[in-house]
């Protein structure tokens, strides 16, 4: 082979594609808020396809909305060697969650191909569908019904909060690219790799450009319905009253104490809290509030989340509680031939790296079903994300995709 065995990616021109990708869905805060199918998102599946159509790479979707941008291997037997992430953000997210996955592996699959380079296996870019899990329950969505992690019967009957179903929404991704077409779910993938930004201040810290991951925390969610009665606020005391509202707090703190530990290691959370009906004089009759538990330990993780429901209900107190765990993950650990891949490119180019694990939840998890998977961090500002200040450098960012181009090519040739 006459080009360089690792040709050196086209850092401005993925910058530049940061940029235009942060325009769709861009807020004045300086964020993006492009959740899971919106018109935005659409569109930036759109623009992803036109790149990839400039240089013959092929565009397949599959029935749960995952788009897979290919360039051929010289041997169509072989299955892909992949990376990629989402296209998603939060509601008010950032410009970097997500789609700096996306971007690296499409400049590795540019790259590649400019030098020429021949592979066995294809290339792909993969986008996994709703991976932030804020319009429609849960997250993860498409890697997990990709990986035979959920139901896509299911999946596609997903409404968001104005009954909008996933189905509606893949079928409008569908009509948006006559042209794609049709990868079968569960369709063999030879690797994947996916590169994210760390979300923490461990890599910044440290002064690090790479971590390594080497695997990511384990998580369980509960929605919680406390159901007590709606009643005047001026006439009914306190000895009569089903207040849902003082229930749900008490739980809530009762909670809090139950998942307090001194290394800061249990990560509990309630993001969302309904009061209803709503009324400022009226004792509210319902709350709605969502748990979401975090821990690294698969043993402990089952134990402290095992004693949930029974915490709700000793402080209930006059009202009724309905538990249900809607979502359960355990622990999970990269393979090790992937963590050194990573650690041995970015010492090939001399990028400060380290190891590290990852207290986030991403698509990697559930590609590791399939494949040898694994993760590249590159710093976040601060830690600063899920919010419109979410910041990453344009230097990481191309370090990440040096990584990944190194990778896919160590993988593919
Ligand atoms: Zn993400």
């Amino acid at each position: 082979m006459s080009n360089p065995p690792y040709p050196e990616i086209n850092s401005k021109r993925l910058w530049r594609r940061h940029l235009d990708m942060a325009k769709i869905g861009g807020t004045p805060g300086g964020g993006v808020h492009r959740l899971a199918l919106s018109d935005e998102d659409i569109e930036a599946h759109l623009l992803l396809a036109e790149w990839a159509g400039v240089h013959g790479f092929s565009t397949d979707l599959d029935s749960i909305g995952n788009m897979f941008i290919r360039r051929a291997g010289s041997d169509p037997s072989l299955p892909p060697v992949a990376s990629g992430s989402h296209t998603d953000t939060q509601p008010l997210g950032g410009r970097f969650d997500g789609i700096t996955g996306v971007l690296a592996a499409f400049e590795a699959l540019e790259t590649i191909h400019e030098a020429g380079i021949e592979t066995r296996h294809a290339l792909e870019t993969i986008v996994w569908n709703n991976e932030e899990g804020s319009r429609f329950i849960p997250a993860c969505m498409g890697s997990a019904v990709y990986a035979g992690g959920e139901e896509v019967s299911d999946m596609l009957a997903r409404e968001d909060r104005n009954g909008v179903t996933m189905g509606s929404c893949v079928g409008a991704l569908k009509k948006a690219l006559p042209q794609a077409g049709s990868r079968e779910l569960g369709a063999p993938i030879a690797s994947f790799i996916e590169t994210h930004i760390e979300q923490g201040i461990e890599l910044e810290t440290n002064g690090n450009t790479i971590g390594a991951v080497t695997g990511m925390q384990g998580y369980r969610r509960f929605e919680v319905h406390v159901i007590g009665e709606d009643a005047h606020s001026g006439t009914t005391p306190r000895a009569r009253r089903k207040d849902a509202f003082a229930a749900a707090s008490d739980m809530t703190r009762a909670l809090r104490e139950l998942l307090w530990d001194e290394e800061d290691e249990i990560r509990y959370t309630v993001g969302r809290f309904e009061v209803l009906p709503g009324g400022i004089s009226v004792v509210p009759g319902r709350v709605n509030f969502y748990i979401d538990l975090r821990y690294h330990d698969a043993g402990k993780l089952d134990a402290l989340g095992d004693r949930i429901p029974e915490i709700c209900r000793a402080h209930a107190g006059p009202c009724e509680v309905e538990i249900n765990e809607f979502i359960r993950q355990a622990p999970m650990a990269f393979p090790e031939s992937m963590i050194a891949g990573v650690e041995q490119a970015a010492a090939r180019h001399g990028f400060p790296h380290q190891r590290i694990y990852s207290y986030a939840g991403h698509d990697a998890r559930h590609a590791a079903r399939l494949c040898p998977a694994g993760m590249i961090f590159i710093p976040c500002w601060r830690g600063i994300s899920h919010n419109e200040s979410e910041r990453a450098e344009p230097d990481d960012i191309a370090a990440a995709a040096q990584i990944v181009t190194d990778m896919l090519i160590d993988q593919a040739v």
